[in-house]
């Protein structure tokens, strides 16, 4: 089966998480590969529509390397906590893209605290080394003293970093270090963040977030932790009061590049995965076995999202 990683961005705004996502994506050249599925967004090459697809879809993926990286999008803001932290929950591992002009900003102190808190692996990319006056090294030791302010473990501030610039299209180990694309940032992912694990046993996925299409209504979003999800099959709803519900999980899509990929195949746990057709779901819900229903710990599902619809 294919390797996966699964991935968080956190940055603060205007510090290149659009840009550095749209390189990536285009140095594993999905936007071809991908046109039918974003016929209705990217029906020209305009990059600026592109860039706000990126917004828009929250998740997207790249292949390298016989490997599948998912990439999971974090609001910025603490305002959104609680969806913060279930989005991390969906991540092995967080890449922080830092301006290397400015250096961290407070308001991602929330988000990579929740990051820690919950283990994660961070990856440092120190962004926008191309701007006059910048201070790289400074922004380094800056993240270094946040992770140290927020108690990160000994294997947490032992972080790699990644330097570069995601305007001009490339990334490597030191900023006076050009490259020609952000291979070396791929690499890092695949030698750092640890592979998510299969997982044998009776399926369990947590709904995450919820999506929307105007077609088929609300999508469940979400990974699944254990067994795995049957396109098609019954399932048990456990509702965070312990009430099982049944449905079925009529269709199932995966992330590739920009959009959504309607899969037949089992999806595997370890993977992160969108739900349609299934009836009565709320943030929190676990979709579990049709025979042997067994939830998931209830998460921080109270605050307001942005992704509640
Ligand atoms: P986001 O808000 O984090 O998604 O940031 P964007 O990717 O939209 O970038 C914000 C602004 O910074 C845009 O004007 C980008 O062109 C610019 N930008 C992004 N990366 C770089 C970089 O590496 N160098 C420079 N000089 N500008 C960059």
């Amino acid at each position: 089966m294919k390797e996966i990683r699964n991935i968080a961005i956190i940055a603060h705004v205007d510090h290149g998480k659009t840009t550095l996502v749209d390189r990536i994506l285009h140095q594993a050249n999905l936007f071809r590969e991908n046109q039918e599925v974003q016929e209705l967004f990217l029906d020209n090459n305009d990059l600026e529509r592109e860039r706000g697809i990126t917004i828009l879809s929250k998740n997207v993926s790249v292949h390298y390397k016989d490997t599948k990286i998912n990439i999971i999008d974090t609001p910025g803001h603490s305002d959104f906590g609680g969806e913060v932290e279930r989005v991390l929950n969906m991540a092995d591992g967080v890449l922080l893209i830092v301006d290397a002009f400015e250096g961290p900003m407070p308001q991602t102190r929330f988000v990579l605290q929740k990051a820690i808190e919950l283990g994660l692996k961070p990856i440092v990319v120190v962004n926008k080394v191309d701007k006059p006056n910048c201070t790289p090294d400074i922004a380094q030791e800056k993240v270094l003293d946040l992770m140290f302010s927020l108690d990160a473990t000994e294997e947490q501030l032992d972080f790699p970093t990644v330097f570069g610039s995601s305007k001009a299209g490339w990334m490597s180990d030191h900023w006076t270090n050009e490259t020609t694309d952000v291979t070396y940032l791929l690499d890092s992912i695949l030698e750092h963040i640890p592979a998510a694990t299969h997982k044998e046993g009776t399926l369990q996925m947590r709904i995450t977030s919820l999506d929307y299409s105007s077609y088929t209504g609300r999508i469940a979003v979400g990974r699944v932790t254990r067994g795995e999800l049957i396109p098609g099959s019954r399932v048990s709803l456990v509702k965070r009061d312990g009430t099982i519900v049944k449905s079925v999980a009529k269709e199932c899509y995966l992330f590739e590049g920009l959009g959504k990929e309607k899969t037949k195949d089992p999806v595997p746990s370890g993977e992160i995965c969108a739900v349609l057709g299934l009836e009565g779901f709320d943030i929190g819900d676990t979709i579990a076995d049709i025979e042997e229903p067994e939830g998931l710990t209830p998460i921080n599902v109270d605050e307001p999202t942005m992704s509640m619809l």
